[in-house]
């Protein structure tokens, strides 16, 4: 019996080295250490040795056993890698196909428009300052020469939150809480860009939002030739150098004498044709010397401080500019409107 279990073993790890695949190993295993293989064979017949043989072949067969079991563990394993090498070989990564680029956003084009106007107005001395959106009706209208029977009120309906809370019709409430900050004894000379608010039917040249950029300058001896002066600069660099200004009377409730501020149409260079409407002249802006009413509001002595304000809509200027023709554009997300205007 001893020799026909080293027989058996020597034949079974035979075949497990001749095994040259997976299934052809589990076929040995099967056969050998199975149920119905021939060690299993020999333990159960036992029983017909005598009581000093059974342990000594028990032991032999037990050994044969683990013997052929770790044999084929380890050519499992051999088989396995070998399995995975030409795995590798034939699955090739390839390296050189593109990748997917990355998108790259830029500035909304609005944004574009008022850091341009920014730079224009830092380099001439002026500060940059904000304010909140939901804004008190004493800071939105009545600092600015606008009491609650006042009719200018109509042009400016707006949103409510409550009676005394309201979304900003103007960024002027920015130049008052300004103005109250310098405590009336220092110039003030800024500019406050901004999101406001109307209540208002969108179409081509309304929207409920929109975006204005208000100028401040208070100080002894301000006059409207310096308004002049300053706007001139502003038309020029934005549209222009060849762009002639002009200033018509206006009315607004802060200002007095106020004035609009046309620019020369770029097109018929002020003969006339259909983008002026035949007049030769652009409106851009409306501005004018501060009302006395408002510098005092302001904790200003209008005897002996003078100012001008100004204000214009970046919407209107990027329309004139870029040739846009429907506000809802700057506010409908459509990327293939904003990416025409992202600088590289
Ligand atoms: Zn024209």
């Amino acid at each position: 019996m001893k020799e026909r279990l080293q027989a058996l073993k020597e034949e079974a790890l035979v075949k497990v080295e001749e095994a040259s695949t997976l299934e052809a190993l589990q076929q040995v295993r099967v056969s050998y250490l199975g149920k119905k293989g021939p060690i299993t064979e020999v333990l159960r017949g036992m029983g017909k040795l005598s009581a000093e043989e059974r342990p000594v072949i028990g032991d032999l067969a037990n050994k044969v056993r683990e013997a052929i079991a770790s044999q084929l563990d380890e050519k499992k394993a051999a088989l396995e890698a070998k399995a995975l090498d030409e795995k590798l070989l034939t699955e090739k990564i390839d390296v050189t196909l593109p990748g997917r680029p990355v998108q790259v956003g830029g500035p909304h084009l609005l944004t574009s428009i008022v850091e341009e106007i920014e730079d224009l107005f830092i380099g001439m001395g002026f500060e940059v300052r904000e304010g909140p959106e939901v804004e008190t009706d004493y800071y939105n209208f009545e600092a600015l020469n606008l009491p609650k029977d006042h009719p200018a009120r109509d042009m400016q309906d707006s949103f409510y939150i409550t009676e005394e809370l309201l979304l900003r019709t103007h960024t002027s409430p920015v130049q008052a809480r300004t103005m109250l900050e310098y405590k009336g004894n220092k110039p003030v000379k800024m500019i406050c860009p901004g999101k406001v608010y109307r209540r208002d039917t969108d179409d081509a040249t309304h929207s409920h939002q929109f975006t204005q950029v208000e100028g401040l300058y208070v100080d002894k001896d301000v006059r409207m030739s310096d308004l002049k002066g300053v706007l001139n600069q502003f038309a020029k660099q934005f549209f222009g150098e060849e762009r002639e200004i002009r200033l018509r009377p206006s009315f607004f409730p802060f200002t007095e004498p106020s004035v609009e501020m046309d620019i020369s149409c770029k097109v018929c260079h002020g003969e006339g044709c259909s983008v002026c409407k035949g007049t030769g002249w652009i409106e851009i802006l409306g501005g004018g010397m501060v009302h006395p009413d408002v510098l005092e509001l302001a904790g200003y002595d209008p005897k002996i401080y003078s100012g001008f304000a100004f204000g214009m809509g970046p919407e209107r200027i990027a329309m004139l500019k870029y040739g846009v023709d429907d506000i809802r554009h700057f506010y409908t997300n459509d990327v293939r409107f904003l990416k025409q205007y992202h600088k590289a």
